[in-house]
């Protein structure tokens, strides 16, 4: 590797997170050498955002880099796992300062907010991707699986749905307005708000979780397969936001409240009788919880609306690449 490589490596990452005492070696060698606790598990997980696919190429440094993370974050969250360490994989078209430094500090805030430590990664000149591999740990045998969920469980999501892909599309000109909220909609696009602490209090008691990035149409889609199982969602529980709330037309509603990206909440399940208790400890942690549905017999999921009367949302899915 080049010296002038190193010096960048050195200048940007080198100390730009936490310093963790299960940190053997990190950024500097040919790997790093991290501690797993004794009885737990390794939770792995990567992520790559690219230029013009994952954000709009006028996305701020700031905000790819604090995103880069949040993103990855919200996987470990899904599994219940406590996020540890990760690795930064970063192709840029050149090593700019103007770009460097915010993206570095963004992502900074990201991983401090959940005291991760970076600790190694690679640097490539090209188009802007970024990739970013995440390490975490559960106590042995507890990780949160799409596979669990069982007849009689109810479905709940955290937060609200679809209020950041109302943001891109305000974004990409396709809604205009300055209804309140909006502003609100792009903030939750570009940084996302990974829900870590869900995820350690959904451990031992959900029984399938999923963080909701392609839409809950999709995600909820993928547990109910793990998991063998059908799902009736009652429409009118599902969480929106203020602006989302105040669109005039249904369709488009649920297109961005179903369809849509980005959320990063967590759905998931639980057996009906430790429901409440779950509710009351998320809601005393900051968190609010909606219960959107139960789990059924089957393999279909039945969406029904205010009127009873069930909605076919047809082949209409989330973000698909290929
Ligand atoms: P090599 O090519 O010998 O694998 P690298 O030049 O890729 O070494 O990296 C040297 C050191 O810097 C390694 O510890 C690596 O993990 C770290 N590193 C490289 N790029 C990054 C990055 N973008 N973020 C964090 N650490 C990095
Ligand atoms: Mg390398």
């Amino acid at each position: 590797m080049p010296g002038d490589e190193y010096a960048l490596i050195r200048r940007y990452f080198q100390n730009l997170t936490a310093t963790r005492a299960d940190v053997r070696r990190g950024i500097g060698d040919d790997a790093a050498v991290l501690a797993v606790p004794a009885g737990h598990e390794l939770v792995v997980s990567t992520d790559t955002l690219i230029n013009d696919v994952h954000f709009p190429a006028a996305t701020l440094p700031a905000d790819i880099g604090f995103k880069s993370m949040a993103v990855n974050l919200s996987d470990m969250a899904a599994m219940g796992a406590e996020p540890r360490w990760a690795t930064l994989a970063l192709t840029l078209p050149a090593a700019e300062p103007g770009f460097l430094e915010p993206f570095c500090a963004g992502f900074a805030e990201s991983a401090q907010a959940h005291n991760v430590a970076l600790v190694g990664g690679d640097l490539t000149r090209g188009p802007l991707s970024v990739t970013v591999q995440i390490m975490g740990t559960v106590p042995a045998g507890s990780a949160l699986l799409r596979s669990g969920a069982r007849p009689g469980d109810q479905i709940w999501v955290t937060g609200e749905l679809g209020s950041a892909a109302l943001g891109l599309a305000v974004l990409q000109g396709r809604h205009a307005g300055n209804a309140p909220g909006l502003d609100a909609c792009v903030r939750r696009l570009n940084r996302p708000a990974p829900c870590v602490q869900v995820g350690l209090l959904l451990r031992g008691v959900a029984t399938a979780a999923i963080d909701i990035s392609d839409g809950l149409l999709t995600d909820l889609g993928h547990v109910l397969r793990a998991s063998g199982v059908g799902a009736r969602v009652e429409l009118s529980s599902i969480p929106m936001g203020v602006a989302l709330s105040a669109l005039p037309d249904a369709s488009a509603r649920w297109q961005y409240a179903l369809g849509g990206g980005d959320d990063y909440e967590l759905c998931y399940t639980v057996a009906s009788g430790e429901a409440a208790g779950l509710a009351s400890r998320l809601k005393a942690s900051g968190c609010h919880a909606s219960h959107i549905g139960s789990v059924t017999a089957g393999d279909a999921i039945a969406w029904i609306g205010a009127d009873g009367v069930a909605v076919d949302f047809g082949a209409r899915t989330g973000y698909q690449h290929f």
